[in-house]
């Protein structure tokens, strides 16, 4: 699964190119986005702009201009990458980096073609539905928001008592923004078993927790980053600039521990089977 940083990164990226154009194009394999592009067409309407929230991707539309149009609604289209789902932008021209089969939705401009690969999720939503999405209205504080909630996300944690750690930090209810890249990662940098109740936790180490979600996050959306496409050779916890130094334990089951040497290990946990990483000595 896409974590935040991905989907902000995204979202800013889809932003720039998009943001005040005039739609040239629309396509969809999903018959419920095109029905509505009859309705009320997409085209020839502006981007207003794209944002992340959490892990959902919004991409606001203008009201259509023509005066003959039959609803004169502005619109936005909500897509969730869920596992396998992304965004790239093109040049018009520019040869895709994924087969056509995997297209869902293309919106283009007269400068760039934004198109949705195997997205898995996708809505209109009216600005007013907006309040009320449950999804939407669900997500827990975002992380990468330039006014994140730490109190509320330290709440909504230890409102979940006997869960895992682990398991928690993924939850988007909980905060929004972290997968399991990150989850391992975090965890590891605040000495903390992925196993671990949350009742269990010192209000130092949740502290930790939640800061140094923040931290990463933020660390990995700074500029310079347009690669959309490639991320793990980008995305960096450890401070080292050598790319097979970049984080600590995701991915490196049994190689040394950075800290102690001791070998990384691996499990899938909980209800979703996903991988967690960790140092059984530097997180006991
Ligand atoms: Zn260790």
């Amino acid at each position: 699964m896409p974590e935040g940083d991905t989907i902000y990164r995204a979202a800013r990226t889809l932003d720039r190119a998009l943001a005040g154009h005039v739609v040239t194009g629309f396509e969809s394999v999903f018959p419920h986005l095109t029905r509505v592009h009859e309705d009320a067409p997409i085209t020839g309407r502006t981007v207003e702009s794209v944002t992340a929230r959490g892990k959902h991707v919004l991409m606001a539309f203008a009201g259509p201009s023509a005066p003959s149009a039959r609803s004169g609604e502005a619109l936005v289209l909500r897509t969730h990458m869920r596992m396998n789902g992304s965004w790239h932008i093109y040049r018009h021209g520019e040869t895709w980096q994924r087969g056509r089969r995997d297209m869902r939705i293309v919106v283009s401009t007269a400068g760039f073609v934004a198109v949705a690969f195997q997205v898995p999720v996708a809505e209109w939503l009216r600005p007013r539905d907006m309040e009320r999405h449950g999804e939407l209205t669900k997500l827990g504080p975002d992380l990468l928001a330039e006014t994140f909630d730490a109190d509320e996300a330290i709440r909504r944690l230890r409102d979940r008592p006997d869960a895992e750690i682990a398991d928690v930090l993924l939850n988007q209810r909980v905060m929004a923004g972290i997968g399991n890249v990150y989850k391992s990662e975090v965890l590891f940098a605040c000495g903390v078993s992925p196993f671990a109740r949350v009742q269990a936790l010192t209000d130092g180490q949740i502290d930790c927790l939640v800061r140094t979600a923040r931290k990463f996050l933020r660390a990995n959306v700074t500029e310079g980053l347009a690669a959309m496409t490639t991320y793990m050779g980008f995305r960096r916890t450890t401070r080292r600039d050598d790319p097979s130094e970049r984080l600590w334990v995701y991915g490196r089951v049994d190689e040394p521990c950075r800290r102690c040497a001791t070998p990384i290990r691996i499990i899938k946990q909980g209800r979703d089977a996903r991988l967690t990483y960790w140092c059984p000595t530097c997180q006991p």
